[in-house]
């Protein structure tokens, strides 16, 4: 069903400048006409569900619904086991001010509460991906992906978006902050869902 895509739209449901950048590089391969969230004018849909693939679904079914357009969304985060899982479905809200997202506070945030309960080293923690791929006819397909690795602190780079600074993946020195967004994009949880997507588009 997936290599119905080749040749056609396919929406990114995504108001983050730094995922839609990724997607687009990861999808480069492919004859595939992106069309990004802002270009349809839609809007953010509020995310209700306790789980990184109930969100997704919310966003890539809203704008497949809004559009006709086959649309794809993404729900990440991290997860801090020190902190039972934390900030995971609720990272960007950990971000959350009034004037916008924070993430040198959110990543503070993050060190303050591993801090606060002496949590030991090293500090393990996994960035998870969950990409839908939502059809206009209600259907859905489901792709998962996760990377291993620690937080450290202070942040390190000035690369990438969001956490990256604080999240060194296993077998690194450096932090997603510090790597190169291509080599970022080689092990990154969205590359790994990714290459699902992407297998099943050439099946
Ligand atoms: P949502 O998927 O839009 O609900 O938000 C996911 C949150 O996780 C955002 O705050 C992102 O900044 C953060 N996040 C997801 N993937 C990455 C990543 O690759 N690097 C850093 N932060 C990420």
């Amino acid at each position: 069903m997936i290599g119905m895509l080749l040749n056609k739209d396919l929406l990114i449901a995504t108001h983050n400048a730094g995922k839609l950048e990724e997607i687009c590089s990861l999808l480069d391969d492919f004859p595939i006409n992106i069309i990004s969230a802002k270009d349809c004018g839609l809007l953010e849909p509020i995310e209700t569900e306790d789980t990184f693939i109930g969100n997704a679904r919310i966003k890539a079914h809203a704008a497949a619904k809004k559009t006709g357009i086959p649309s794809l969304a993404d729900d990440s985060g991290l997860e801090v086991y020190a902190l039972g899982g934390a900030p995971g479905v609720y990272t960007a809200d950990w971000a959350e001010t009034r004037t916008g997202r924070d993430f040198n506070m959110a990543m503070g945030k993050v060190n303050d509460a591993l801090k606060k309960i002496n949590a030991p080293f090293p500090r393990r923690a996994r960035f998870c991906c969950t990409l839908v791929l939502a059809w206009p006819d209600g259907s859905d397909e489901v792709f998962f992906g996760s990377v291993d690795g620690e937080i450290v602190w202070p942040m390190r780079g000035q690369l990438g978006h969001g956490y990256d600074p604080i999240f060194q993946p296993n077998g690194y020195s450096t932090t997603f902050g510090e790597l190169d967004p291509s080599e970022k994009n080689k092990i990154s949880h969205r590359s790994l869902a990714f290459n699902k997507l992407v297998e099943s588009i050439r099946a």
